[in-house]
């Protein structure tokens, strides 16, 4: 598939054999070291899990006698439920990487239209322009916080930014209602992401996106607008968007828009290969924090992630160990932040750097 001009015009070194490395040792450890690789039911069981916690979250906040209370502790169930779904589920599928065929892929990857956000766009936001150019300005969507925020060093820098690591915590809760409802559109009509353009969806892709938008604004608005008030539905559907917003933004920032993460220049020839770019602008968290790699779908494991988008997710902790021994071999950089919080606190440090300097 051609790419489009600005990302198209970006190009890596060839492998210097670190990739080739990686992919011989991570093959032998999944298809012949006689362990199989993690899949089919487990995927299946976490599937179902999440899907019933987002399900019954939602039918007892919108259709049980529910008081105050309790219907902000299932707001926030709901926002956790739909966020995990997001991180552990539409992920992996919309990559290719759930177990099964391309089929189950586009159908599972169909969860994410059904949460309101377009997987036809998602593929050229996220598996083109993110996967294949990370932290690269003009081509990596995900750096895209303009004009408020300042992410990448090849960004402008304005006066407002120097506050930027007080108040982006609070604009990332609202980039999911403008993501559903104004930038999925702009997008697909304009046919183009930031300054590249994208095929404009069409067939089957187009129905997608539309069926997509019309049964997320079915469940999330119009059904409940017939049990309560239109202005109590409003200020659920707006928390609940705050809270999966902040959650989705701050987990996807701490890999990428941290400290620790390397910012190639912008529109140049990357000085080295693909592999070893993509390890040294990604950073993992909170490795042995098993609850949460559940939750985040491995997205904590964001290296193996990045090298490996193809493979499921439960197989990351596994492979870490190994990518980070070939990493060692070839005098690639490889960082891992201990905690979530350690994380954490580089992104702030990171968004204050960016606002001063
Ligand atoms: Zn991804």
């Amino acid at each position: 598939m051609a790419l489009p001009p600005l990302a198209g015009r970006v190009t890596f070194d060839a492998d210097d054999g670190f990739y080739a490395e990686l992919k011989r040792r991570v093959r032998v450890e999944l298809l012949e070291s006689g362990r199989p690789a993690l899949g089919g039911l487990s995927m299946a069981l976490k599937t179902g899990t999440i899907l019933i916690w987002l399900v019954t979250s939602y039918a007892l906040l919108v259709f049980s006698d529910a008081s105050w209370w309790q219907a902000s502790l299932l707001a926030v169930s709901l926002a956790l439920a739909v966020a995990g779904t997001g991180f552990a589920i539409q992920h992996d599928a919309n990559h290719g990487a759930y177990p099964g065929n391309a089929a189950v892929n586009r159908f599972m990857g169909f969860t994410l239209d059904l949460l309101g956000a377009s997987s036809y766009l998602w593929h050229w936001k996220h598996n083109i322009f993110h996967h294949t150019y990370t932290n690269i300005e003009g081509a990596d969507h995900d750096l895209n916080a303009k004009p408020f925020g300042r992410l990448a060093p090849d960004q402008a820098r304005y006066g407002g930014h120097r506050f930027q690591h007080i108040y982006m915590w609070a604009l990332y809760g609202f980039m999911l209602p403008k993501w559903h409802l104004v930038d999925d559109f702009q997008n697909a009509l304009e046919a183009r992401i930031d300054d590249n353009r994208i095929p404009r969806p069409r067939g089957g892709d187009l129905v997608q996106l539309l069926v997509g938008k019309a049964v997320f604004l079915a469940w999330a608005l119009v059904i409940p607008m017939f049990f309560h008030r239109w202005w109590v539905v409003l200020v659920f559907y707006g928390s609940v968007s705050f809270l999966v917003g902040l959650l989705l933004a701050v987990v996807f920032q701490l890999s990428h828009c941290i400290e620790e993460a390397g910012f190639p220049p912008q529109g140049a020839n990357v000085p080295e290969g693909w592999a070893r770019h993509q390890v040294h602008t990604t950073v993992d968290f909170a490795r042995t924090n098993r609850a949460l790699t559940w939750y985040l779908g491995g997205l904590n494991y964001q290296v193996e992630h990045h090298l490996f988008p193809k493979v499921c997710h439960l197989n990351y902790p596994r492979i870490s160990g190994i990518v980070e021994d070939v990493c060692t071999q070839y005098g690639v950089r490889y960082v891992a932040h201990d905690s979530m919080h350690g994380a954490l606190a580089s992104h702030w440090r990171w968004l204050r750097r960016m606002g001063r300097v």
